[in-house]
């Protein structure tokens, strides 16, 4: 099979060529380390402050307020432990979501057993939290805040600038994980007030293993990794050169122009979703019809389990995923989507599609030509189906 169509880029993109080619020479000729002060530490140093300038600018920030990770894990980690640990003495409350990501979730989970406790709030049937929950779930031992900028699964676009402003007149330090909004929202964070964002670049065009954490001035948090004085003393470990530069040219590429971008995918992502839901019977849109990301399209399909119908598509020459990259591989249904209300054997037959700029109305088309197929041959397979359409006659 020759013919290859990726539409998993919310689980992770190619690395843009004009981004490699950046990277390059930091593996090679400008491989100093950025703590020398000798030229090749200073070359290092200075290309890494380069990056962060972009890093800052992309989402309105000021560079000494972005913070390099290892990848956009230790990112929330660092976001909900920091602030937890800083905050100790004035309170043990942490509200978030049930439809975070597992880098929040677990981190959460986790603090419970030492002592925090944590408010899980619902989402509706859209996945979208309400910013009146939000509110009413403070408490005056409320130390944070952190919900999703926007879903990894059902690409459902929270109400930030709303839940941002509850936080803000609480208060209380706000964390949004933003690591599948970067490049397809725009962030402006001198205009909301958020206290800390997670980013990762291999969900933009950059390289995996590198992410970052935005800090506004002012906001206490605890360091998270220990050692040297790397990230003005906030995050130990020689800095990877190569990766944060590619990070710096992912997001300025990412972000020139998120508006035509978001047109050129949505155009995809609706005309697939209109395919599919006209032409396969039994299936389901699963998030916002219109709060969700541009690249976005995520739908269950009665009667079929995920894993099969991947399986199929994949000889069929498609990359796509039934739940998020770090779920794929449990048999558990998604958290997120028994959270809006689907019947376990409903999520379990869920299709998340995410497009990227290489994808075309040509892909659309073999995509749902192909999904028909298998729909219709799994769904022949299965006595559950069957009993369905008997008692339907
Ligand atoms: N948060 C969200 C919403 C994600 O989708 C992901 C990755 O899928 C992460 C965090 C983790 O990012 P990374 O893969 O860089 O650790």
């Amino acid at each position: 099979m020759d013919k290859r169509i990726y539409v998993d880029h919310s689980a992770t993109t190619p690395v843009l060529p004009q981004v490699l080619e950046k990277m390059l020479p930091y593996f090679t000729e400008n491989f100093g380390n950025a703590s020398s002060i000798y030229s090749e530490g200073r070359d290092a140093k200075r290309a890494i402050e380069a990056a962060r300038e972009k890093v800052a600018k992309a989402i309105g920030a000021d560079a000494s307020e972005i913070f390099f990770t290892g990848c956009g894990t230790e990112a929330d980690n660092w976001a909900v432990r920091g602030t937890a640990y800083a905050n100790r003495a004035k309170g043990n409350h942490i509200i978030t979501s049930s439809v975070e990501h597992h880098a929040v979730l677990h981190t959460c989970q986790s603090l419970e057993k030492e002592g925090f406790e944590v408010t899980y709030l619902p989402v509706d049937e859209f996945g979208r939290v309400s910013p009146d929950d939000v509110k009413a779930a403070i408490t005056d031992k409320t130390i944070l805040i952190t919900i999703m900028f926007a879903n990894n699964e059902i690409g459902t676009i929270m109400p930030i600038e709303k839940i941002a402003k509850v936080a803000e007149d609480a208060g209380v330090p706000f964390h949004t994980d933003a690591v599948q909004a970067i490049g397809l929202v725009p962030i402006d964070v001198s205009k909301v007030n958020i206290s800390m964002l997670s980013m990762s670049a291999h969900k933009f065009g950059g390289p995996k293993g590198i992410g970052a954490l935005y800090v506004k001035k002012g906001t206490k948090l605890n360091n998270f990794m220990n050692g040297g004085a790397q990230e003005r003393n906030k995050r130990a470990g020689t800095e990877n050169t190569p990766a944060i530069v590619g990070m710096g040219e992912a997001i300025e590429i990412a972000t020139a122009d998120i508006e035509g971008k978001a047109k050129k995918l949505s155009a995809l992502r609706d005309a697939y979703i209109e395919k599919v839901l006209s032409k396969i019977p039994y299936s389901h849109l699963n998030g916002h019809p219109t709060e969700r990301l541009a690249s976005n399209a995520n739908i269950s399909f009665e009667f079929i389990e995920g894993e099969g119908m991947l399986l199929s598509l994949d000889m069929k020459g498609i990359a796509a995923s039934s739940g998020s990259a770090c779920t794929s591989g449990s048999l558990d249904p998604s958290h997120v989507l028994l959270a809006i209300g689907l019947k376990h054997e409903e999520a379990h037959g869920s299709l998340r599609v995410t497009f990227g700029e290489e994808n075309t109305m040509e892909d659309v088309d073999y995509i749902v030509d192909n999904l028909a197929v298998i729909v219709e041959r799994l769904r022949s397979m299965s006595p559950l189906y069957e009993e369905f359409v008997k008692n339907a006659k």
